[in-house]
């Protein structure tokens, strides 16, 4: 059915060049409202939020450039303007701030953490060698940045913004608008599969349980939980998502209280089991495991100086 529907619309892109787009963008994305005037928009790389103010829209998160045209063109059919006047990175990957090279000419407001405006300004290498990132061009660059917190006005209320510490990344940052009790988790909640951290740009697995920790005092149990990829979940499947990443972390402290390497802890595999609907765990046991490395004084999470 859906190969049928597909080709149906590949038809319709050779004969109507113009509609071509508007079927791609409607078979990619799908948007449902979560509050007055807070559509969420669901892609292949995820969640994000339009917050539809009265004199443009806030946006969220963004999406990979590849996905950037399509994107901007689903929110202007789903909101009924092109006028977006901010958009949020919660932290420099592209599924993050993919949007920014379209926007960033345009004058809209660029808001991140100062770490994330930092890494892409940079050159990003994975342990020493492969090159991730090049520096983006500084006009693309978030050209709002804070350190801890930021309130950003939204229909006589607000959006606070707030820093998870060393998490996925070490800039990484939530949205949580307290009229509406929504909360849009950034990069370290994902529902639908294993959330790495990124060694790169010094994610930790130790900051990542922090973030959990930090997100829970915000939750309560009425509270729309919008993880960066995957189905929006309540407080019940926070706190069991939190359990199970704390109890995971310290079995990997245990290991390395052995000396096991991480290739021997990807073996082991003690997220075996557990959620078998995400896939494979290796990458989040790697790079959780390898982020000890740098964190080998943090005695709080590790019990305790190491041998
Ligand atoms: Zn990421």
């Amino acid at each position: 059915m859906y190969v049928k529907t597909r080709l149906l619309s590949l038809g319709v892109c050779w004969l109507v060049a113009g509609m071509c787009q508007v079927a791609a963008a409607a078979e990619q994305f799908t948007a449902r409202p979560l509050a007055d005037n807070i559509q969420l928009i669901t892609g292949p790389s995820g969640n994000t939020l339009a917050a539809v103010d009265t004199d443009g829209v806030i946006l969220i998160e963004g999406v990979p450039a590849k996905l950037a045209g399509d994107y901007l063109a689903f929110v202007t059919k789903l909101t009924g303007t092109d006028k977006i006047k901010a958009v949020v990175n919660t932290h420099w990957h592209d599924e993050s701030v993919g949007l920014n090279a379209r926007l960033a000419p345009k004058g809209v407001t660029i808001i991140a953490h100062a770490n994330t405006r930092q890494w892409l300004a940079a050159t990003i290498r994975k342990r020493g060698e492969e090159i991730l990132h090049r520096p983006t061009p500084k006009a693309q660059l978030p050209n709002k940045t804070f350190r801890d917190k930021l309130s950003v006005p939204f229909r006589g209320a607000s959006i606070e913004l707030g820093y998870t510490f060393q998490a996925h990344t070490d800039g990484d940052i939530y949205a949580y608008f307290p009229q509406q009790n929504v909360l849009f988790t950034g990069p370290t909640v994902r529902t639908d599969t294993w959330s790495a951290v990124d060694e790169s740009s010094n994610g930790y697995i130790g900051g990542f349980v922090d973030s959990y920790d930090q997100l829970a005092r915000i939750v309560n149990d009425k509270t729309v939980i919008v993880p960066l990829s995957g189905a929006v979940i309540s407080k019940v499947e926070f706190d069991e998502q939190k359990a199970m990443y704390a109890q995971l972390t310290k079995e990997m402290v245990a290991l390395l209280r052995k000396s096991r390497s991480a290739e021997e802890v990807v073996v082991a595999n003690p997220a075996v089991g557990l959620k078998p609907q995400w896939g494979d765990p290796a990458a989040f046991l790697d790079q959780g495991f390898r982020s000890f490395y740098g964190n080998l004084r943090d005695a709080r999470h590790l019990g305790g100086a190491m041998p």
